[in-house]
């Protein structure tokens, strides 16, 4: 695997690769690799022929209060892991790389970027979508591989790419998670041993809600109402927000009707420390048949 650092030799063996005809797949991680990103580079090379995995811990997408100077770096264990999974580039740009003096553009989302993350991180999906369309302006891919664990992401990422008309395929994976639920994060490493114990309960929450609408449940009063029950089951944890909401447009009817994909979405502080999980549903049309979902 080959260590990359600058934006210029980066967009040459990119456009090499395209020359030769080869299909390229880009994974955007902000490093402290584990399963969850390994995940996405072996699905990034089972769809493609190049690999490139970015790491690139993005001070944009972090407001001033936020954790971005803490932020876990293990760079060499990141590219060991990289290599290992297939990635056939590491592309790691120093921040003066990606924001040099007198960079003074920026993309600013409004709509589905508006609720959630949005509201509670200001900012945070502008500096997200600034950097990726820079990252996909250095790596020129085919595809595009993001994880279903950052859910808003993904519809940002997918309106990014409609607005600007980036000629690419985003390629979306399920969220890897811990033996008890917990959905891995480089974050996870934040939690005392006492406070990693609890955590399962997010994971819990998501689960219990999941199956009260399997049993029927459509209101999103009564939904809603489950998550917050079983988060609160800790007391160590604050709930930033817990909702379900219309999986597409990021609407919250009172109402979910039958065949609709509903996303409930979880953001929490435990101690000071973060996470944010969500699982995907379809409303059934029946409730007593079981519908398939994925957390
Ligand atoms: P990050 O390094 O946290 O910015 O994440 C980089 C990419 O990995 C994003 O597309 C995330 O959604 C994805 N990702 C993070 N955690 C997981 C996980 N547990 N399972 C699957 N994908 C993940």
């Amino acid at each position: 695997m080959k260590l990359i650092a600058k934006s210029a030799e980066m967009q040459s063996i990119s456009e090499s690769h395209r020359l030769a005809g080869k299909k390229i797949a880009v994974v955007p991680t902000m490093g402290y690799l584990h399963e969850g990103h390994i995940s996405l580079i072996k699905k990034a090379k089972e769809l493609a022929d190049v690999v490139i995995t970015t790491l690139f811990v993005n001070p944009t997408q972090f407001a001033p209060n936020e954790d971005f100077e803490k932020y876990p770096r293990s760079p060499e264990r990141d590219y060991n892991l990289a290599q290992e999974n297939g990635s056939d580039y590491l592309f790691n740009p120093a921040t003066e790389e990606m924001y040099p003096g007198g960079f003074h553009s920026a993309i600013n989302m409004t709509g589905i970027t508006d609720k959630f993350e949005g509201e509670k991180r200001h900012n945070h999906f502008n500096g997200v979508a600034t950097v990726v369309a820079k990252l996909f302006n250095i790596t020129k891919p085919h595809i595009a591989v993001f994880g279903q664990k950052d859910y808003q992401q993904t519809l940002a990422i997918y309106q990014l790419v409609r607005d600007f008309l980036f000629d690419l395929k985003v390629v979306v994976a399920p969220t890897i998670r811990e033996n008890d639920g917990l959905a891995m994060s480089s974050r996870n490493v934040y939690l005392s041993s006492a406070e990693r114990e609890k955590a399962g309960v997010i994971y819990k929450s998501l689960s219990d809600a999941l199956l009260v609408i399997e049993k029927g449940e459509n209101r999103r009063k009564i939904i809603n109402a489950v998550l917050h029950n079983t988060l609160r089951s800790v007391h160590e944890i604050k709930i930033d927000y817990a909702s379900a909401a219309d999986a597409d447009t990021l609407e919250e009817p009172d109402v979910f009707l039958p065949g609709e994909h509903v996303i409930l979405v979880i953001a929490v502080y435990l101690g000071k420390t973060r996470l944010i999980d969500n699982a995907l549903i379809t409303i059934p049309n029946d409730p007593h048949i079981k519908k398939h979902y994925f957390v």
